[in-house]
């Protein structure tokens, strides 16, 4: 097991040895101690360390995913493990066995813990990244844990773990917890997925195998090297995610399989992007360039859709090696490249490091109450994100529809609290408009001026918000304020095909006064009525769908809670 973990690593004699120590006191620590189920707990922290090696962290990070859960649960102390192995591995397995203690649920004491959590994280992010390996696994085993632990352990997961592999940008553990949880969250729903993607996927694969070659070629007579021509299946979850947001419509969805192209450097990602347009034409407002303008969590990439091979639709990302590895394992990649002396060029570490502490801090800081700071942590993570620039062109990126106000206080807190006005691109228009991406903002302040209530109704960040309110001074009043939140159902009915059909369905919704937010017809083989509706919190759907069912030629129904 150890040589596994080992091969793909340059190691010096005293790291393999290091290393191996780590192992072999592990192994003893661990020795009569059995998981759940009934493997040796020791291939636990096995693959911890293969995980922690392959995302290329250093020797003493995978030293300390070997000893990560032995002073929790072995009679080991951590005084042991600094006598052993010294001041700084004992300091990760330190951070770690206090993770450890966090036990998600939503009580007050419960997210005092999450908050040292964080500050753990802006200690060293080595810990994060060995803590994220450690969830992986145990993710990867949940289904021999009781049904309880696993609702538990998965709902924490998705609303605390994944989030923060997104915020480091280590998509590829983000993309795969999120995976398993959806298993054991919403498995009707993962299922259905499944059978509706299956032959979808089979068929774009086979279709991707034809138009490999075609840019294989293309490429080679404009001669541009390419490293790696790869399709990607959207994980699931992501998939899902999507869905919701385009209300089930599935022709919306044009990356389920995406073509990947790796190239050697930035100029042959553009040069490759222009041999796909001269190929086959770009959908307008499709095409997005996150070189020039990473997202940020610092991922890069070219991408494009087209009107492939025999017009159908394809998505393609064009990307270097490293931006490769950043986009699968975020900062840890970074990390990796930093520890090795090779920081990638413009990617300024130490800036985007202290950028994600001090956000954290942010957050630590701003949560009046553990509610409050759950809300931050859920909302802030899962937003788009829109670029613009200030007058003298430095870039700010903000939460998807901000307002001159939340570009404001991005700046500075007096810009905001003092703001009268806003011109984007040269005209002045109202606090409240919408910015989109590449506007240039400017901000007009006037030096008595203070925050208004109405701010509140339409800022879009945190920090505007919490700023505005402390100006107010009544934060505690808004917060109780949150509405509740409308459930959004998804709903396919197998019909016979007659006259007035449609009519007699959405007549039932409207005598139960349910909204309908979309509704669309299938003439398949088996005619289908699919209708996604709103829910308000007392309503329900018993009634309706007894109703539904009484309908002259109403075959069958089938019901999916989205959210
Ligand atoms: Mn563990």
């Amino acid at each position: 097991m150890l040589d596994t973990i080992t091969e793909k690593l340059n190691l010096k004699n005293g790291e393999s040895n290091l290393i191996k120590k780590a192992y072999d006191f592990a192994l003893s620590a661990h020795k009569d101690q059995k998981r759940a189920g009934g493997e040796p707990y020791f291939n636990h922290v096995c693959a911890v360390a293969q995980t922690v090696s392959e995302l290329k962290l250093d020797v003493k990070a995978i030293a300390a995913a070997f000893l990560h859960d032995s002073v929790e649960d072995t009679p080991v102390t951590l005084k042991d493990i600094k006598n052993e192995f010294g001041e700084e591995i004992a300091f990760l397995v330190e951070g770690l066995t206090k993770l450890d203690k966090i036990k998600y649920n939503q009580d007050a004491w419960q997210i005092e813990n999450l908050r040292k959590m964080f500050l753990s994280m802006a200690q060293d992010i080595r810990v994060v990244i060995i803590k994220l390996a450690d969830r992986l696994h145990n993710m990867s085993t949940l289904k021999e844990m009781p049904p309880e632990a696993q609702t538990r352990i998965a709902k924490e997961t998705m609303e605390i773990y994944a989030p923060i592999a997104d915020r480091l940008g280590m998509n590829e553990i983000k993309g795969q917890l999120e995976d398993l949880c959806f298993n054991f969250l919403y498995s009707d729903q993962l299922k259905w997925l499944k059978d509706q993607i299956q032959d979808q996927v089979e068929g774009r694969e086979i279709y991707l195998n034809k138009v490999k070659p075609v840019i294989l070629q293309e490429l080679e007579k404009e001669k541009i090297k390419i490293l790696e021509i790869q399709s990607r299946v959207k994980k699931y979850w992501s998939l899902w995610q999507k869905l919701i947001r385009y209300e089930m419509n599935w022709d919306k969805i044009h990356d389920l399989v995406a073509l990947r192209l790796i190239v050697p450097t930035i100029s042959d990602c553009y040069g490759a992007l222009g041999v796909i347009h001269k190929l086959w034409r770009p959908l307008v407002g499709r095409i997005k360039d996150f070189i020039a303008l990473p997202k940020p969590n610092g991922y890069q990439s070219l991408h494009t859709t087209v009107f492939c091979l025999d017009g159908i639709v394809t998505e393609i990302q064009i990307r270097t090696p490293q931006m490769h590895e950043s986009a699968e394992n975020g900062i840890a990649a970074h990390w990796a490249w930093e520890a090795a002396g090779k920081p990638l060029a413009g990617f300024q570490m130490k800036d985007r490091k202290l950028y994600w502490i001090k956000q954290l801090r942010e957050w630590h800081k701003s949560a009046r109450d553990s509610k409050e700071f759950l809300e931050n942590l859920k909302i802030d993570f899962f937003k788009k994100r829109v670029f613009v620039f200030t007058p003298i062109g430095d870039v700010v990126d903000l939460p998807e529809n901000a307002t001159p106000i939340d570009f404001a206080y991005h700046i500075h807190t007096d810009l905001g609290d003092h703001c009268v006005g806003a011109k984007i691109n040269g005209k002045l228009l109202g606090l409240d408009a919408v910015l989109h991406n590449g506007d240039v903002v400017e901000i007009l302040t006037q030096k008595n001026k203070k925050p208004s209530q109405d701010w509140l109704s339409f800022v879009k960040t945190n920090q505007a918000k919490s700023h505005i309110k402390k100006s107010l001074g009544f934060i505690t009043k808004i917060t109780n304020k949150i509405r509740p939140q409308e459930k959004i159902f998804h709903l396919e009915i197998k019909v016979k095909d007659r006259v007035g059909m449609l009519r007699d369905i959405t007549n039932s919704f409207v005598k139960f006064k349910i909204n309908l937010s979309t509704v669309r017809t299938d003439r398949g083989k088996q005619p289908t009525i699919i209708i996604n509706f709103s829910l308000k919190p007392k309503q329900k759907t018993e009634e309706l769908l007894k109703e539904l069912k009484k309908i002259n030629g109403v075959l069958d129904l089938k019901q999916i809670e989205l959210s």
